[in-house]
């Protein structure tokens, strides 16, 4: 994988990670990776427990990024089912695809999905914070240097917490024995 795929697939992992806070920032960075009306629109989003098929319910507008990074939380999860990737690639240029076949060159944000969907052992977990990540290589475990160290630390807490409450538990016996 060259570097500019690397790159992409960070933006694209930075994405799914985003929140309603660091959103702006990441799209100062990115700046291109989606088309602009990207950030302009807004899906109805059906919540639980709400019939479509009764008299049209009063749906909440949400952002279309929220909506999308929903998705591709859920299709991460389940290493891109089609009917999932269908609908990433597509609805962030439907409204703009016009006359798409003769002008439309893919944008970074397809570009991402597609390579991930092409080595779908990328998208993980983290094991630490659980949070998605594109792995780089097959061993990795951990989103970050951070959450690797974080993990090492735990082993090496749960390691003197059991050899502690093992002592005490020998320590209890002996005392025991010699009451
Ligand atoms: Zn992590």
């Amino acid at each position: 994988m060259n570097r500019e795929d690397k790159r992409l697939l960070k933006a694209l992992e930075q994405f799914a990670r985003c929140d309603a806070q660091s959103i702006a920032a990441w799209r100062r960075d990115w700046p291109e990776f989606f088309p602009h009306n990207f950030w302009k629109r807004g899906i109805k989003q059906v919540p639980e427990g709400v019939s479509m098929s009764g008299p049209g319910p009063e749906l909440p507008l949400v952002p279309l990024w929220r909506g999308w990074q929903d998705v591709l939380v859920q299709a991460w999860r389940l290493r891109f089912p089609l009917r999932d990737l269908v609908r990433l690639l597509v609805s962030p240029v439907v409204q703009e695809a016009g006359d798409a076949l003769s002008s439309m060159s893919e944008w970074p944000y397809q570009q991402a999905v597609l390579l991930l969907t092409r080595e779908p052992w990328r998208a993980r977990h983290c094991l630490l914070c659980g949070r998605p990540f594109a792995a780089e290589k097959g061993a990795s475990k951990f989103c970050s240097s951070q959450c690797f160290a974080e993990s090492r630390l735990n082993t090496k807490r749960r390691w003197w917490a059991d050899q502690g409450s093992e002592r005490r538990r020998e320590q209890h016996s002996k005392g025991r024995k010699s009451a």
